[in-house]
């Protein structure tokens, strides 16, 4: 379930989806202006060894979109890291890695590696970004959770909408069908101990604590 949380839990820029869930996790973008033959031969070389090193890697070198433009769309689709590489990148022996848990220009967005470094340090990062997504993931689960153990707060909340309702449960599909019912709501239960003997919907005893919420 938090999986899922954190796929539709993107920002003003569009999806961001969690490297493990990715079917692109790393984008290469050569910033071409004029001539860019070198710029290009370099993307290309570095395509082939992310590759190589089994990355799902994508390099964007289609003519007549701005890099802008690229950046933007990316983003938008959630890839998760970025490789922009330019001319001016290129004579310095570096490109630059931008991370699509960051915000635009927050610290840590952007990191400049030097090229032969480039896919070997790869891998950590999307680990980081992993670990970075699904912490934010969990904030914003616990931040929209409320828990009860009554059972009109319980049906009240549920009415309300009102995010995640945290009870004790029963786990028996009878209590959730009734509770389904009664408000349309369904449960995500993430085999946590329950809190309470007794289920907050039911009155049965209580297996687990399991989340409540309307279904989108
Ligand atoms: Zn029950």
């Amino acid at each position: 379930m938090l999986g899922a949380l954190i796929m539709v839990h993107g920002d003003d820029r569009g999806l961001r989806i969690p490297p493990k869930m990715a079917p692109i996790e790393v984008v290469i973008v050569p910033i071409v202006r004029g001539d860019g033959t070198a710029v290009l031969d370099a993307a290309r070389g570095l395509f082939t060894a992310c590759k190589k090193a089994g990355l799902r890697v994508k390099l964007d070198d289609r003519e007549g979109q701005s890099p802008g433009f690229k950046f933007n769309e990316w983003d938008m689709r959630g890839v998760p890291l970025r490789i922009e590489l330019g001319a001016r990148d290129l004579e310095g022996g570096v490109a630059t890695l931008v991370r699509r848990d960051r915000a635009f220009k927050e610290e840590g967005q952007k990191r400049t590696v030097p090229l032969d470094a480039i896919v070997a340090a790869i891998p950590s990062v999307l680990d980081e970004i992993q670990a970075s997504l699904f912490a934010q993931a969990k904030a914003y689960l616990e931040s929209h959770t409320v828990s009860t153990g009554d059972r009109a707060e319980f049906l009240r909340l549920l009415e309300e909408r009102a995010g995640m309702i945290d009870i004790a449960w029963c786990e028996r599909p009878e209590c959730e069908a009734a509770i389904k019912e009664a408000t349309s709501a369904t449960s995500r239960n993430l085999r946590r101990p329950a809190r309470s003997a007794t289920c907050v919907a039911c009155g049965e005893p209580a297996t687990a604590q399991a989340y409540f919420a309307q279904s989108y």
